[in-house]
């Protein structure tokens, strides 16, 4: 009986251990069990190909007929084309840049095939589909025993590991599986109805019926949520266990009150009650974690400054760190603004309670450096806005009170970990995300943070309005957009124009697909998408500013800002903007996040397409942010009845920021969701998908809470704290690889 940490070696023998080891990255029994199939399908039932539904996902019993390989001119590799049929009825199968598969897949063999159906000049197909092939001539006793169940596990193929050959392997792990630790409390366990660890195994990888696979699945799915939970749960309340300086309230005179007093409007009843929630924690003796989230314009940004002047107040310092140079230079202008001469201590005009603010990036010349840095140690910078720059060696404070972290999802957890482990008392640590998040996300990715929610926008803001212009079907509408443009303009209103790419062979947009611009072509027609032309994106900054300047904006004044531009540069046109010297800024998402130009009420979104969900969302609270009613138009040139024309039309139908970062989410590939939070816990995912299973993850969250209660460091249940430990030690592992 062999132990689950057992190397595979001992299990199937060295050859297949090692090509499992290359593979697929399996080293121990455990790694293999853990190796789950993505369906299952029946033993000898044929599809009948002529049923098939369109967009549905299937699995047919097929004979493969033909195998053609396609080149494309001009590259390596190519299309591989496979005919397969069930004797009366034809599918086609495709394959981009696989034509190694031709040595198995062979005209007469004969398998499994599951995809989606999808339709391509009128011929349906599955692209990319898995496929299980019975093994011919001397694998023939083999073949026998892997058909010998009735639900067969389908697992992904590799080049080098069929399915098949996974599932013998597996099937030889189960057999030495010896006594499997149980992780789940007997309680817990039959209250929510799932079989003990080793059925659930045995289940998952052999079933007897897909009733008896949904429930081993459901039940490893909890454990891996479970054993999430209670990482984040007891790093929470680890925190809490940790003691930071004491600090004094102070009520009526100070330059809170004095900020409050001068507020031009009342704080929400939001607003209030997060401001509540967190000055709660910065008078207490465990330092703060907590995550503030909002939709865009809902006033994180007045809520974050005011806890870092009760924190001047009490005599320490605050840090704000912002992802980007342009929105560090936002906030300090920002809170220069608000505070005005609130902020001018040390020099002539100070008001009775002050401080001091100052700005540190990597562009901040290396004379005014230094002074910064000095008056940063002394104590006498009350709040210390930067990039990344605030990280580096060298950045030493006198008594860091608050870290506030803006805009998360560009930072790492590690990141996070570097100011607070710097000062004699860990500071509090608020944490301000970009974008509103479901909350089972935040639940996993920020389970270790408390989390403050602002659930409505202030009040006499008018709603923006969006709408799609298809340019492709309707020129004459882009046409009418540029004059809206003009008329707010004339108005004394100013505009954004954001285009996806800075220049005309900026190929950039298409990096995060991992593809070329001609292999994205490639693939979207594949996948049925729209044709190749279109989906390269028709516009730059480049290119579009000398054409609005001199054609369709005539008469305004046009600016251009983007990535490339120096430090210097882009801080002049942000402020010449603001100032209003500038009416239009033609743009690329540099100005995504934070941006907050009141006097902006329409924002033009070129390729709108070629965006995220949750981006547009964040572009567009761009406008609208003063008492003027904000306007987005939402220019593409994708097919009328696209997946991306759909998400466009989401855009425009809602400004429920939650809803549409949930769509956002699910469209997501799960590791960039969790890449949210960059948490090296990710690989312990093997079934859990935080959107999916959403109430598997509140399900254990309670569970993980409860066991915690009773037995705070899971001292009675050895099992499950090694599960928790081996997450622990991979997120250690990345952190340090990250550094
Ligand atoms: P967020 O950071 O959440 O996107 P901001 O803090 O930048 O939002 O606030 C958006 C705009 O609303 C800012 O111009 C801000 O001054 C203003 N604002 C904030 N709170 C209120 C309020 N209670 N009433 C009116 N306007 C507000
Ligand atoms: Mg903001």
């Amino acid at each position: 009986m062999a132990n689950m940490a057992v190397k595979l070696a001992k299990v199937v023998g060295d050859r297949t251990a090692k090509v499992l080891a290359e593979e697929l990255g399996l080293e121990s029994l455990e790694d293999l069990l853990r190796h789950y199939p993505r369906r299952y399908v029946m033993r000898g039932e044929l599809t009948d190909i002529e049923a098939l539904i369109e967009g549905e996902e299937v699995t047919i019993m097929a004979r493969i007929e033909k195998v053609t390989v396609k080149r494309i001119p001009g590259r390596k590799g190519g299309i591989l084309e496979v005919i397969v049929s069930d004797g009366r009825a034809k599918l086609i199968l495709t394959f981009f840049n696989q034509a190694w598969r031709t040595k198995d897949l062979r005209e007469g063999r004969e398998g499994l095939f599951a995809g989606k159906v999808g339709v391509f000049k009128g011929k349906r197909q599955l692209s990319h589909p898995d496929y299980l092939l019975i093994p011919e001539g001397d694998n023939k006793e083999e073949a026998v025993s892997d058909f010998a169940g009735k639900y067969l596990p389908v697992y992904p193929a590799t080049k080098k590991l069929p399915s098949w050959k996974v599932a013998q392997c597996i099937r030889l792990g189960i057999d030495s599986m010896g006594e499997v630790a149980e992780t789940l409390p007997d309680q817990y366990r039959s209250a929510l109805g799932f079989p003990t660890m080793v059925e659930a195994i045995k289940q998952v990888h052999l079933p007897n019926s897909l009733a008896e696979a949904d429930l081993a699945r459901e039940r490893l799915t909890f454990d891996e949520a479970l054993t999430m939970q209670l990482f984040l749960l007891s790093r929470k309340n680890e925190i809490k266990k940790q003691r930071t300086k004491l600090r004094k309230r102070v009520n009526k005179e100070g330059i809170l009150a004095k900020f409050d007093s001068r507020l031009p409007f009342e704080l929400t009843a939001g607003q209030k009650r997060v401001s509540a929630q967190i000055e709660g924690d910065l008078y207490g003796s465990s330092p703060m974690f907590r995550l503030l989230q909002g939709d865009v314009g809902s006033g994180k940004t007045i809520v974050a400054l005011r806890a870092m002047l009760a924190i001047i107040d009490s005599g320490g310092q605050a840090a704000l760190l912002a992802p980007t140079e342009v929105l560090a230079q936002q906030h300090f202008k920002n809170f220069q603004k608000l505070l005005g001469d609130l902020a001018l201590q040390g020099m002539l005009g100070t008001a009775e309670f002050s401080t001091r603010i100052s700005l540190l990036t990597g562009s901040t010349p290396s004379s005014d450096r230094g002074e910064i840095l000095r008056a940063t140690k002394s104590g006498e910078i009350g709040i210390l806005i930067g990039t990344h720059a605030l990280l580096s060696e060298g950045v030493e404070f006198g008594d860091l009170a608050l870290l506030v972290i803006d805009e998360q999802h560009r930072f790492g957890v590690e990141q996070r970990d570097v100011l607070r482990n710097r000062s004699e008392f860990p500071p509090h640590v608020l944490v301000m995300t970009a974008t509103p998040i479901p909350r089972t996300v935040a639940m996993t990715v920020f389970g270790d943070l408390d989390v403050s929610t602002l659930d409505e926008l202030p009040l006499g803001r008018s709603p923006i309005q969006t709408h799609v212009i298809a340019a492709n079907e309707k020129p004459q509408f882009l046409d009418r957009a540029w004059k809206r443009v003009l008329e707010e303009v004339a108005r004394g209103q100013q505009a954004y124009v954001v285009a996806p790419r800075i220049s005309a062979t900026d190929s950039s947009d298409f990096s995060r697909f991992g593809l070329t611009s001609e292999e994205l072509a490639i693939a979207r027609r594949l996948s049925g998408e729209a044709d190749s032309e279109e989906v390269k994106g028709k516009y730059s900054v480049e290119e579009l500013f000398p054409q609005l300047r001199d054609e369709a904006l005539k008469g305004a004044r046009v600016s251009a800002l983007h990535g490339r531009m120096s430090a210097t540069e882009k801080e002049e046109t942000m402020s010449r903007f603001s100032a209003g010297e500038i009416d239009v800024l033609v743009s690329t998402t540099v100005i995504e996040v934070g941006v907050d130009v009141p006097n902006a009420s329409i924002m033009v979104i070129m390729d709108a397409d070629r965006f995220g969900v949750s981006q547009l969302h964040q572009l567009r609270g761009r406008v609208g942010r003063g008492n003027i009613p904000g306007l987005c138009l939402l220019v593409t040139n994708t097919g009328s009845d696209s997946p991306a024309m759909a998400r466009l039309e989401a855009v425009a139908r809602t400004t429920d920021g939650f809803e549409l970062s949930r769509l956002d989410l699910e469209q997501r590939r799960e590791g960039d969701v969790l890449g949210i939070a960059q948490s090296g816990a990710t690989s312990h995912l093997r079934l859990l998908r935080v959107i999916r299973d959403e109430e598997v993850i509140s399900r254990a969250r309670t569970v993980a809470e409860q066991i915690l209660d009773s037995d705070s460091e899971l001292l009675s249940n050895t099992a499950l704290l090694d599960e928790v430990d081996k997450l622990r030690q991979e997120e250690r592992a990345t952190y340090l690889e990250k550094k």
